[in-house]
């Protein structure tokens, strides 16, 4: 009898002192959508590759040790480069990952092409009702290449999913040892792995083998704190970018609308400007079809300032503040499901 207590005493020691009995073990849902990180090259050293081959579970079997993070379980969404990324995909992303959340699941790591990746995780940080960890991940060398970045980019990947310091931060981008904010980060480099940066802020965190080192988070809103917040519209609104450059062609402009933009953001030279015609043309849309005109630029840093050089109040303009011309055109397609007062849609810009 003394021998069985002092057994059953003795294995609670070493269970409490194993850390097991403090730490849960955290559940984590991958949804894949494809892109490098799932691609294949042609043959063995050879430079071009298919994304989007592998399957979700190749991606999970192909990292070691990956399940003592976290139970491990995987979907596929979706099997595409992320150059093939669509409204329709996006909808049903966010329908997913907003059911995958009301479970008992504590976090959800989406695979993803680098490509488009900024603007899937802007979509899903204004869209996403919850505030368990959100975290897209993506590789810039395909599974068969020497020296392949997925397997490293998704094990951290579902460690910041299961870390309880991610929660509240909104949609996260892990690449290339980094944390990154969705409405900050932006891809900037074609083929480089150090290619994921946030130029205006600085990333949210570093990550190393799983042990992560968080930094201060902005105090802007999303996921459960936005608007879009479960949102789920059959379809989205159809946004243009147009590029602005030296003898820009204004006749773009009237093209993209008469196709059935209801909004265009243009990639502007410096502070997001656009040369007189353009502006004129622009100013008459948005004044007869209540066209929303998102004033960006085509720059990698600073940000475009209302009523600089153009005047944005008289216009009825909307400047891009910190977006860039990809993620306005996210936020004012969403912004278009309830209003297209430039006015209002200013203050989303600034909110989010
Ligand atoms: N075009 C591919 C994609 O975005 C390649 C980029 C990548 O995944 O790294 O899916």
């Amino acid at each position: 009898m003394k021998l069985t207590i002092g057994y059953i005493f003795m294995s609670i020691l070493i269970f409490a002192s194993s850390g097991f009995a403090a730490e849960k073990k955290m559940k984590i849902h991958i949804l894949a959508t494809g892109g490098t990180i799932a691609g294949a090259q042609m043959k063995a050293g050879e430079y071009g590759y298919k994304s989007g081959t592998f399957k979700v579970e190749d991606l999970i079997a192909a990292v070691p040790n990956m399940g003592d993070l976290a139970t491990l379980s995987g979907e596929q969404v979706a099997n595409i480069g992320s150059q093939d990324m669509s409204d329709e995909v996006w909808l049903k992303l966010a329908k997913r990952v907003n059911e995958v959340l009301k479970s008992d699941a504590d976090g959800v790591v989406i695979t993803h092409g680098t490509d488009t990746m900024e603007e899937t995780a802007f979509f899903l940080n204004l869209v996403v009702k919850s505030d368990k960890p959100v975290v897209l991940v993506g590789s810039m060398r395909p599974a068969t290449a020497i020296s392949a970045d997925g397997p490293g980019n998704l094990y951290n990947a579902v460690a910041v999913a299961a870390s309880p310091g991610a929660k509240k931060r909104g949609v996260l981008v892990v690449m290339n040892d980094e944390i990154h904010q969705a409405r900050a980060v932006e891809k900037m480099n074609t083929t480089n792995v150090e290619t994921f940066h946030s130029p205006e802020r600085g990333p949210e965190g570093y990550i190393n083998t799983g042990k992560i080192a968080w930094f201060e988070t902005s105090s802007k809103k999303h996921t459960s704190g936005s608007e879009f917040a479960g949102a789920s519209p059959k379809s989205l609104p159809r946004v243009d970018i147009i590029y602005a450059h030296s003898n820009m062609s204004p006749d773009l402009i009237e093209s993209a609308v008469k196709s059935g933009a209801k909004g265009i953001v243009v990639a502007g030279v410096g502070d997001g400007n656009m040369n007189q015609a353009s502006l004129t043309i622009l100013e008459r849309l948005q004044k007869k079809n209540g066209l929303l005109v998102i004033r960006s630029t085509r720059l990698p840093t600073g940000l475009v300032l209302r009523n600089n050089e153009v005047d944005d109040d008289k216009a009825g303009f909307v400047a891009s503040g910190e977006f860039n011309p990809a993620k306005s055109r996210v936020l004012a397609q969403l912004a278009l499901t309830k209003t297209s007062d430039p006015k209002k849609v200013q203050e989303m810009f600034e909110k989010y």
